[in-house]
This record gives structure tokens, sequence and C-alpha cells, in this order.
């Protein structure tokens, strides 16, 4: 029996909460103000939904896998379930204005949205270029507003609260992978607030999300200027402002990444619809990973429109976003080792979904 104070004690005073926005918003006890999700008030509720489909409680990852994806026949221990990877880009010039990479998530939801695939979008716009603001869209042309990414964890998913208080039942979602975890356990925890019938999940990839004293440095190197974008190359932190570029070392924005990032296992959205990141080695263009039924169906849909463009995704480059998953793991399965043995667990460590990663059984 578990519920607000339990979500307060175990994930947030520990450090743990990605700051995914699911809790906020749904309880009038829970408030969020920048890097900071408080409980305000111990609700006394016994079985909290707040605790039971937070991202960052014990969650049972071959269940809500085998949930969401269970009719997907092909599985990548790195990777996750998928059907097919692409190289992809938006086409339409009108949809990929001021996109990050190569506008394959903005051109998608727009696409979502004309075809009738969902009423309104749960997505992160921003009003300085910086801090990020949870955002729920039901007018196809706002969604352009919400281009780029904000490397500044946001707490998205309140916004989802606010599409079933307004009545939007077909819903799409754009989450970093603790985002689309949160909304697949509340899938399963909460059915009939957010049906997995009627829900669009696009997963972005990451590494980690950035703490908002990265805004601070951000605003000091740009020198007054204002920012008008943030990328994240290889290697690199570019600060783009009205101005120019002021480029510096990725290591400057890695100071600022989140510890609660250090116990995410997921880089590349493994329980989403369709997943989307850079594709580093080709500027302008996106990695594509489709996954689901509806994936396909949103991928055929956006083809045939004429806005998207996909093409074969080079085996040595997927090769390489695989083994960057697999560090990224090996570091993650060692932490979630450390906070097990202080008292907490949030994976079933023992399953081989866990255990081959760590025993370097792929590879
Ligand atoms: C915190 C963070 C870390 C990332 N790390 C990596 C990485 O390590 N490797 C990699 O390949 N890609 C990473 N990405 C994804 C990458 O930056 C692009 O979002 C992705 O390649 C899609 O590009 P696009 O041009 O299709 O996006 P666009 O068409 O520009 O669409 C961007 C979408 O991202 C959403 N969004 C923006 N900021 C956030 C946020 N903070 N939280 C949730 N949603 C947001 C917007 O709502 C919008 O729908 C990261 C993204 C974020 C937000």
């Amino acid at each position: 029996m578990r519920g607000g104070k339990e979500l307060k004690e175990e994930v947030q005073d520990k450090g743990f909460c990605t700051l995914c926005g699911l809790c906020v918003g749904r309880c009038p006890y829970i408030k969020s103000l920048e890097d900071k999700i408080a409980v305000v008030f111990p609700c006394g509720i016994e079985e909290g939904k707040c605790y039971a489909a937070c991202p960052r409680t014990f969650t049972d990852w071959d269940t809500v896998e085998q949930q969401v994806l269970g009719d997907v026949d092909g599985r990548d221990p790195l990777i996750g379930r998928y059907t097919q990877v692409w190289m992809a880009r938006g086409i339409n010039p009108e949809l990929t204005r001021g996109t990050q990479d190569g506008g394959t998530v903005t051109t998608l939801i727009r696409t979502a949205m004309a075809e009738g695939m969902i009423e309104g979008a749960v997505l992160t716009a921003t009003s300085d270029g910086l801090a990020p603001q949870a955002i729920l869209v039901t007018e196809a042309g706002e969604i352009g507003k919400t281009a780029g990414s904000k490397y500044i964890a946001a707490t998205t998913l309140q916004a989802l609260h606010q599409a079933r208080r307004t009545g939007v039942e077909k819903v799409g979602i754009v989450g970093r992978p603790c985002q689309v975890m949160g909304v697949r356990k509340y899938q399963t925890v909460v059915p009939e607030e957010c049906n997995q019938d009627n829900t669009l999940v696009i997963g972005l990839f990451c590494m980690w999300a950035l703490s908002y004293g990265f805004r601070d440095y951000v605003r000091q190197e740009a020198g007054g200027q204002e920012v008008t974008g943030i990328a994240i190359p290889k290697g690199e932190l570019q600060i783009k402002t009205a101005d120019g570029t002021i480029t510096k070392s990725v290591e400057e924005a890695k100071q600022f990444a989140r510890s609660a990032c250090n116990l995410c296992w997921d880089v590349t959205s493994e329980l989403a619809d369709i997943s989307v990141g850079a594709a580093e080695f080709a500027e302008g263009w996106n990695t594509l990973i489709v996954r689901s039924e509806r994936g396909w169906a949103l991928l055929g849909k956006a083809l045939k429109a004429g806005v998207l463009e996909i093409k074969e995704y080079p085996p040595a480059m997927l090769q390489e976003l695989r083994m960057a998953a697999l560090g990224k793991k090996r570091r993650v399965v060692a932490e979630l080792n450390r906070i097990q043995n202080e008292g907490t667990s949030m994976v079933d460590l023992t399953s081989p979904r866990f255990k081959s990663v760590v025993e370097g059984e792929v590879n």
C-alpha cells in the first residue's frame, strides 16, 4: 500500500525523480517548480496512482513491455523491441522550421493530427529557448512552436491530465524514455484515464537531461544575447543566438546532467510506438525506430502524404548506436545494484534483460 507519502520518501527525497511530470496535475497536492517536484500535503491515500505509475518506483519491465509491444517479434537487448530502423527526415519545409535534427518528430505529430489519429498532443515548448514548458496542443498550426530540443528536464506529462480534463480522447505524446515509461505504467494502472488504443507515443532518444543550472550557464555564456536554440552534436555544445553560434565542449553541458538520469536504463524509448533520435553521422537526419503497429500506421501516413522521407540505416551505424546503449546500460545496472544494496529495488536485476547486459552476453 503506497501513496504520496511513500512517493516523497522513496523517490523525491532520494533524488530519483526524473521530472517526467506524470504525478503533477493529477493530484492537487503535487506541485512542480523548475528542478523540484514536491508532495505538499501527505494525502493519506493508501494506493496512490501517483506511486504506482511513477517510472521510478519498482517497475516490472518484462510485464509492461509484454503489455505494450507483446506482438512485436524482434527484440534487441540494447534498443528494445522493434520491427525496422530507418534514417528519416521531414521534407515539407513548413513543418520542419526550427526543428532539432531532421524534423521527423514534428512532421509525425503534424501528420497524426492531420490524419485524425490524435486530437491533441502533449509536447514541450519554451519561451526563452531554454526553460521547458509542458503544453497541450490541439491546433495543428501550434505544433511548430514546440520544435527543437529543450535539454533541461521538462515535466511534460502534466499536460496529459489537461488533455483528459478537457475531453481530448485521442492523444499523442512526445517524451524522453522516462516519460514513455511513465505513460506506459499509467496505462496499466489507470487504463480508463489513458487508454492504450487512443494514445500515440513518440519517444526521444536520451542519455541525460539537464538541470536548471544549465539555463544560468548558457545565459552567462550568451552575454545577454537572445538564445534561439541549443544543439549537442557529437562532443560539442552549440549555443545558438541571434548573433551566431557559441561552441563549447559537451562536457560543459554534462556538468548539469541530472543525477537521476544515472538510473535510466532506457536510451531509445524502448516502449514507444516510434522512437526518434539524431542520426549523428548524417546532419539533418534522424534515426527512426518503428516498434508497434500504430507506429507503422503513422509512418505509412507520413510517407503517403509526402512529408517524410526514409532510407536504409547503415548497419555499422546501427551497431554504433547499440554500443552506445550498451555502455549506458552497463553503467546504469551498476548504479541500480548500488541503490539496491542501500534498500531501493527499482527493477528485477535477476531478469535476463538486465543480467545479459552485465554478464557480457550481448554484443
Ligand atoms: C533532454 C533530451 C536529451 C536528448 N538526448 C539525445 C541523445 O543522447 N541522442 C540522440 O540521438 N537524441 C537525443 N535527444 C533527441 C534529439 O535531441 C531530438 O529531439 C530528436 O533527434 C528528434 O529530432 P527532430 O528534429 O525530429 O525533433 P523536432 O521535430 O524538433 O521535435 C522535437 C520534439 O521534442 C519535444 N521536446 C523538446 N524538448 C523536450 C524535453 N525536454 N522533454 C520532452 N520532450 C521534449 C518537443 O515537444 C518536440 O515534439 C534528446 C532530446 C532531449 C529533449
